[in-house]
């Protein structure tokens, strides 16, 4: 089968090649057939080492597909069952799990390290994020595979599977927005205005977005930003929206240290910064030790929308389906598998694009 193959961390490229195959499923394991893969910006990430990716592996982490081989001890899953995939999935048995916290379960992201599921020219390879959803087919694990209705296109079901689930998740759940309070979001791409989103279903009054990339700021508003405007133009806003005492809630969904030291900046003293941008592990954010205390704000870590998968799908499903939340107009364009490198390099080059999705035949 065809996949998009990273064959050493740096690689600016991915190589396309014909010749992979999926490693059989084990007992508790599931293959799918990908019928939709949203191009992450973390996909990038895996690429250039910001974000822990083996090589030689798969990229692509978004995606819904179809139930093709189910293991011998799969009772949740059918041949033909639509699904889509979770880079967290939660194993329902460990603490975390135990204490609602499932989106830190580490059962199955650690096992992905030593299981590769792929083989590539012959050779073992690993699925990034345990995934590796630039394939025509994957195996992972059933607990990480999500069934959805059959009515519920993939490409929508994509968008959920990551950058819909992180942004919405980091409002309503990590966060937890009050209606009538004003959020200031950091970074408008596909998660940046997935918390768009979030911020307008939790009733938020106003809802300003930031970014550098002045065509984004109209696609901003028209998923809910009451205001938008550039990283220099936000202090005159936090003047003329909060007389210059900072938001309620604010959101960096960049994970530079200059956007996470915004965000904490333009959070109100008693207001909650969340951070959703995925950052190196070496970059260091400052803060002086006076202003941790003085100004008695929340900083909150956002791991994929401290979400719940099994309860989160379902929500943010319907909510996709009253009208809500609205994943069609979050795809900018659809793309092939063999134009994979081209819209890496359209991501990378930021411009008005809020998601591609990889659809397959
Ligand atoms: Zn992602
Ligand atoms: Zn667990």
């Amino acid at each position: 089968m065809k996949a998009a193959v990273l064959n050493q961390v740096g690689d600016d490229k991915l190589e396309l090649r014909d010749d992979v195959t999926t490693t059989a499923p084990g007992p508790d394991e599931v293959r799918i057939r990908m019928r939709a893969c949203g191009v992450c910006h973390s996909d990038l990430s895996a690429m250039d080492g910001t974000l822990p990716a083996l090589a030689p592996g798969v990229i692509g982490h978004e995606g819904a597909g179809e139930v093709v081989e189910v293991g011998s001890a799969v009772t949740s899953l059918a041949v033909g069952d639509h699904v889509l995939i979770t880079f967290v999935p939660p194993c329902g048995k460990c603490a975390q799990c135990a204490s609602g916290q499932s989106h830190l379960c580490l059962v199955h992201t650690l096992a992905a390290f030593t299981s590769p599921r792929f083989v590539v020219g012959g050779a073992p390879a690993f699925g990034y994020a345990g995934l590796g959803a630039f394939a025509e087919e994957l195996v992972v694990p059933a607990d990480g595979a999500v069934k959805i209705d059959n009515d519920v296109p993939f490409e929508i079901a994509a968008l959920i599977a990551c950058g819909v689930m992180t942004g919405v998740g980091s409002v309503l759940n990590t966060a937890k927005v009050e209606p009538g309070s004003s959020v200031a979001v950091i970074g408008c791409g596909g998660v940046g205005v997935s918390v768009i989103q979030g911020a307008r279903l939790a009733a938020a009054s106003r809802i300003v977005a930031v970014d550098p990339i002045v065509e984004k700021h109209e696609v901003a508003k028209k998923f809910g930003a009451t205001h938008a405007t550039t990283p220099e133009g936000v202090a005159d806003l936090n003047n003329q929206l909060n007389g210059g005492m900072g938001f309620d809630y604010t959101f960096d969904v960049v994970g530079l240290p200059q956007t996470i030291r915004s965000a904490w900046d333009l959070a109100r003293r008693g207001g909650h910064v969340t951070v959703v941008g995925a950052g190196r592990a070496d970059a260091m954010v400052q803060f002086s030790a006076q202003e941790l205390f003085l100004h008695d704000k929340t900083l909150h870590g956002s791991f994929y929308g401290t979400s719940n998968v099994r309860r989160d799908v379902p929500r943010l499903i319907s909510l996709w389906r009253e009208g809500r939340l609205d994943l069609e107009s979050m795809i900018s364009k659809r793309i092939k598998l063999d134009d994979i490198n081209e819209g890496l390099q359209a991501l990378r080059g930021g411009g008005s694009l809020i998601r591609q999705v990889v659809t397959f035949d």
